[in-house]
């Protein structure tokens, strides 16, 4: 199973809403997708129509209880991609993971020698804390989704240094599959400027494929469905499905980290 965290430490850069649709268009494409929930807001999993009472064994049990992961495990309304749910009892991970010995290694233990899935995505939460840093420990590669706003490289060379540290200490074949421009305004100066600055800055490294600022990216959390599935024509429904394939072309030859 290949996995790819979706990390950034800035809140409301579309994380999540890249996290759904990503592996919504993973499964639409054919490939078995695990979506795991990291973040102890949830979002990602009411965003898939998954509501608090529903969610079974969750990704908290896998990190601190040490359940298998196959219990932790349920199906979605999508064909082809299945849930690991985040609940609230995940926020005292952190606290309760920091006196445990292999606290960052939690996770891909957890994911070891799984074959049910080809693709797992980690919904990360946004801080570069435990969670986080067992998202990156087990993870192949990482994907970053970078809104266009003025500090969106000071951010980011943070993250970066993250990575660095974490290739240095317990995952040195950490890669970075790419960064991904979300809610990019066309019809705004600055949104484009920064866009101009971060493709200088980071080359190929960055997808060709950009995220609009899309209304109905944003509205279907709230009817518990992938944009994908609930407007699959809109644009930032068909961006997604440019970003998959684009990801799928670059699955073999991952980029390391500067
Ligand atoms: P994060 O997980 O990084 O905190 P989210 O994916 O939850 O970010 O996005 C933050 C907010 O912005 C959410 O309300 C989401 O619906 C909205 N949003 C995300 N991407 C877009 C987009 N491309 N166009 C419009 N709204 C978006
Ligand atoms: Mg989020």
């Amino acid at each position: 199973m290949i996995v790819i965290a979706i990390a950034n430490q800035k809140g409301g850069v579309g994380k999540t809403t890249t996290a759904i649709n990503i592996a919504t268009a993973m499964a639409a494409t054919g490939w078995k997708t695990l979506l795991i929930d990291l973040d102890p807001q949830g979002n990602a999993s009411t965003g898939m129509g998954i509501g608090s009472e529903e969610r079974g064994r969750s990704s908290y049990d896998l990190l601190v209880e040490g359940a298998p992961l196959a219990d932790c495990i349920q199906g979605t309304s999508i064909p082809g991609l299945d849930l690991v749910p985040a609940t609230v009892d995940l926020s005292g991970a952190e606290v309760e993971l920091v006196a445990v010995e292999d606290r960052t290694a939690r996770l891909e233990k957890a994911l070891a020698n799984h074959t049910q899935h080809q693709i797992a995505f980690i919904d990360c939460p946004p801080s570069l804390g435990l969670l986080t840093l067992n998202a990156l420990g087990a993870a192949d590669t990482l994907l970053v989704p970078l809104q266009c706003e003025f500090f969106a490289l000071e951010g980011l060379s943070q993250l970066l240094l993250t990575v660095e540290r974490v290739q240095q200490r317990f995952n040195p074949d950490l890669g970075i599959i790419g960064v991904v421009l979300t809610m990019f305004d066309r019809r705004n100066r600055l949104t484009d400027q920064v866009a101009d600055d971060v493709r200088d800055c980071l080359g190929p490294l960055v997808f060709e494929s950009v995220i609009p600022r899309n209304v109905r990216l944003s509205e279907a959390p709230s009817h518990g469905l992938p944009a994908l599935v609930y407007d699959h024509n809109c644009t930032g429904s068909r961006a997604y499905m440019a970003l998959a394939r684009e990801l799928i072309g670059r699955l073999p030859a991952e980029r390391k980290a500067a």
